[in-house]
């Protein structure tokens, strides 16, 4: 055996184990980031090391910092697992190495992307015809969406973005609701639109869109003729789980000449569960969309989908040449549809997820996210816990009682104790001025015991602060 081998054999065999581990072991890691800091902070060496030992010290040092976010029972922000195929296939990304810029530069990877990308249009249930970018996450997604409105809306006005820059442009209007996700705010800032083109659009009492509202800013802002409008909707509140009543939506901003873009970045995949399906109807009648890998499809970090109606659109915001890609230029190549150039191969881990679950594999795993969400919120009511949210997707919002500074501070304590106690790991947040308890379920490993077990960590933990 060669060396290499040896060592890909030891990294290989290591992340093994410790995905092996996850049930046993506590969610929460037991080091901070100070005590990692601390073993990993060695003097940098004045010249090379043997490759083993520098692989057996970082083993070392970081095993303690782990989480188990992989695991079974780690239901905080919407973090996902990460499939066996689609983790050995980004093993074998890292190994061979490829850079996924073009087909001329990295074949592999780019037909990996082109199949998967097509597998992924049909579970997500859009057009064949749409574009598709293979990004870090639903923040690139959004942020490609946006600069595919920005473009064709201000071509449209017969402006060139791409080449005058927004100095001088007409000024475009960006709507969204008001519990939009932030990655939308920070989209709007880096393509130049700034935070305060946006304009809020009231919400219901889950957090969807009111469409009557979005009807009512966008007629309330056009002076004779509308000005250029994007409306990003959201499929997937990441509080409460809400979906866009997308159809609606799409229709009021279509009358009004917008361009919509949906962050779906977990809540798309609905769409790729027949009972779940109804939740998005209507969604493949927008511009844009964004949505994640690495959430609800369980590929390892980092893997997000950028999804636009119109490839030219996509194309004509993103891509750039230069004399020396010989290849590129006839023919849009992978990275003509994402902000990056060198990219990581992220196809072949997505082309394995969706192999190695099947149709119906990925329809049960969302459904089974979604059963398990309302296990929890059976549960934790019949317990006497307030469920604030109404659980339609995968997302449980927890109250422990009362409302006000005292009710905050107690809910932050009952959280703290359960990610201490390691059993499953939730997370808090702020919603509607209240401090609550965030349930995410995402990962193919959960099973009802685990939830049953979690439960019983939670009642554990509200008990011990209230006894
Ligand atoms: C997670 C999330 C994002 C950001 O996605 P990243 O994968 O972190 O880039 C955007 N929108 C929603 C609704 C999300 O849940």
């Amino acid at each position: 055996m060669t060396d290499l081998q040896a060592l890909f054999e030891r990294a290989a065999q290591e992340a093994a184990d410790f995905r092996a581990s996850l049930d046993g072991r506590p969610v929460q890691a037991p080091a901070d980031k100070a005590e990692v800091r601390s073993r990993l902070a060695v003097p940098l060496p004045a010249g090379p090391r043997d490759p083993s030992e520098v692989v057996e010290q970082l083993i070392d040092a970081a095993q303690p910092g782990l989480m188990g976010t992989p695991g079974p029972r780690y239901f905080g922000f919407v973090i996902g697992g990460a499939l066996p195929a689609a983790s050995a296939a980004d093993i074998l990304a890292v190994g061979w190495d490829q850079c996924a810029f073009n087909g001329h530069l990295a074949p592999a990877a780019a037909a990996a992307e082109e199949v998967a990308g097509g597998w992924l249009k049909d579970l997500l249930g859009l057009p064949e015809s749409v574009g598709v970018g293979f990004v870090t996450g639903a923040q690139a997604a959004n942020t490609v969406g946006l600069a595919a409105a920005r473009h064709h809306l201000l071509r449209q006005v017969g402006w060139d973005v791409e080449r005058s820059g927004l100095a001088g442009a007409p000024r475009l209007r960006a709507l969204a609701g008001a519990e939009r996700h932030a990655t939308i705010d920070r989209s709007l800032r880096l393509l130049g639109l700034g935070s305060d083109a946006l304009e809020a659009v009231t919400v219901d009492a889950q957090g969807a869109i009111d469409t009557d509202d979005l009807r009512r800013v966008l007629s309330a802002g056009s002076t004779g003729e509308d000005r250029p409008s994007v409306v990003c909707l959201q499929a997937g509140n990441v509080n409460t789980g809400a979906v866009d009543d997308l159809r609606t939506a799409i229709t009021v901003a279509h009358d009004h000449g917008a361009w919509v873009h949906v962050d779906g970045a977990f809540g798309l995949w609905a769409a790729a569960s027949p009972s779940l399906r109804h939740l998005v109807d209507g969604v493949e009648l927008a511009d844009s969309w964004g949505c994640d890998g690495h959430k609800w499809l369980n590929v390892p970090y980092d893997s997000g989908f950028a999804f636009c109606s119109r490839p030219d659109v996509q194309t004509a915001a993103m891509s750039y040449t230069a004399s020396y890609l010989t290849g590129s230029g006839a023919e849009p190549g992978a990275a003509d549809y994402t902000a990056e150039s060198s990219r990581r191969a992220r196809g072949f881990a997505v082309w394995a997820a969706v192999q190695e679950l099947g149709r119906q594999g990925i329809a049960d795993l969302i459904d089974r996210c979604c059963d398990h969400a309302r296990r929890f919120a059976d549960a934790l009511s019949a317990a006497g816990l307030e469920v604030v949210n109404d659980v339609v997707l995968n997302q449980v919002l927890v109250g422990f009682g009362g409302q006000g500074a005292e009710a905050d501070r107690r809910t932050d304590a009952v959280i703290a104790r359960i990610q201490q106690d390691g059993t499953a790991w939730m997370g808090g947040t702020t919603w509607r001025g209240r401090r609550l308890m965030r349930i995410a379920v995402s990962n193919h490993l959960t099973t009802t015991a685990d939830i049953d077990v979690s439960v019983e960590a939670v009642l554990r933990a509200a008990r011990g602060l209230t006894d």
